[in-house]
């Protein structure tokens, strides 16, 4: 009997559930909008419970923060969230429990960055990162090998960067920091700063220039501490493609010819690049994950 996973691509906004192997096939695909706990996560294991074949395990790759230690007694519980009734938020262990099968939970980033790993353009790669521009700002990846985790998980959208309040009076959006990179660059930090969604502004506006120097410093701070083999940036906000070329000019500029190793020194287009899964990334990374779990001790 081949064996199937299941995939939960677990966001703020939208959640998506598939099962599959690969990006080759993925199958029975549904999204529905996160609501309360009880209905989304109903939803999802009423999904589940309808497929045909039995599953070998489930990856959830989720927004957090969650707590990831396997010997805390909320593992795998969404935690301190400000999505209004998420707090505390058992997520995997009632899965697990409701479908019988092994569940792991980590980070959206981090699913994505292991599907990037395992099918995408950080294959072959031991220490790379992944960083999404969205709703928010997320980052995620691997260290030797590993996805990264310690105390918590990372939390590289809430790096703190220079910020010019001459040059750019906007405070900032975080809840938490104010002025951190996710408070200044995050997609709802470019609309409350130039009224008007990042979407609707044209290509060579400097809402574009200001941006691209913003993700490019939270970018260095990340490469000067876990020197990266190499960087994918995604999200919603890089759709804008006028974008990328501008983080690279900035982030090689910032670097200061510092760091004499390519691709770093003379290729950034293929140092910072964007993720191949696309719209996929999110499921695929949690069918990833997935496939980890039973792998796991
Ligand atoms: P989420 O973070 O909720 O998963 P996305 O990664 O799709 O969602 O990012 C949503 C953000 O991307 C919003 O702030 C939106 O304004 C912005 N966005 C969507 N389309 C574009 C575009 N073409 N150019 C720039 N920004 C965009
Ligand atoms: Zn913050």
């Amino acid at each position: 009997m081949r064996s199937l996973y299941g995939g939960i691509e677990a966001g703020g906004t939208k959640f998506v559930c598939a099962v599959g192997t690969c990006p080759d096939d993925v199958s029975a695909e549904v999204r529905f909008a996160t609501t309360t706990p009880s209905e989304t996560i109903g939803r999802t294991i009423d999904f589940f419970r309808e497929r045909p074949e039995p599953l070998t395990a489930i990856g959830i790759g989720s927004f957090g923060p969650l707590d990831l230690n396997p010997d805390s007694p909320t593992y795998g519980y969404i935690t301190t969230t400000t999505k209004t009734g998420w707090t505390n938020t058992n997520f995997a262990g009632v899965l697990q429990e409701a479908l019988n099968v092994p569940v792991l939970l980590d980070t959206d980033v981090n699913a994505a960055a292991l599907g990037e790993h395992k099918w995408g353009v950080a294959q072959g790669l031991d220490t790379f990162i992944y960083l999404t521009v969205g709703t928010g700002i997320g980052g995620g990846g691997m260290v030797n090998g590993h996805l990264i985790h310690g105390l918590s998980h990372p939390e590289m959208g809430h790096v703190y960067i220079p910020h010019d309040p001459v040059r750019d009076p906007y405070p900032g959006c975080c809840l938490y920091h104010g002025d951190c990179l996710e408070g200044l660059a995050c997609g709802p930090a470019i609309e409350e700063r130039w009224g008007q969604p990042p979407e609707t502004l044209p290509a060579d506006h400097s809402a574009w220039r200001l941006e691209a120097r913003y993700l490019a410093l939270g970018l260095v701070n990340i490469i000067f501490a876990l020197s990266p083999q190499r960087v994918i940036i995604g999200g919603g906000v890089l759709q804008q493609e006028s974008l990328l070329p501008m983080v690279r000019k900035n982030v090689h500029e910032l670097i200061h010819d510092f760091v004499p190793v390519p691709p770093l020194s003379n290729d950034t287009d293929s140092y910072i690049v964007l993720p191949a899964l696309g719209q996929k990334a999110g499921v695929l990374g949690a069918i990833a994950l997935a496939q980890q779990a039973i792998s796991l001790p």
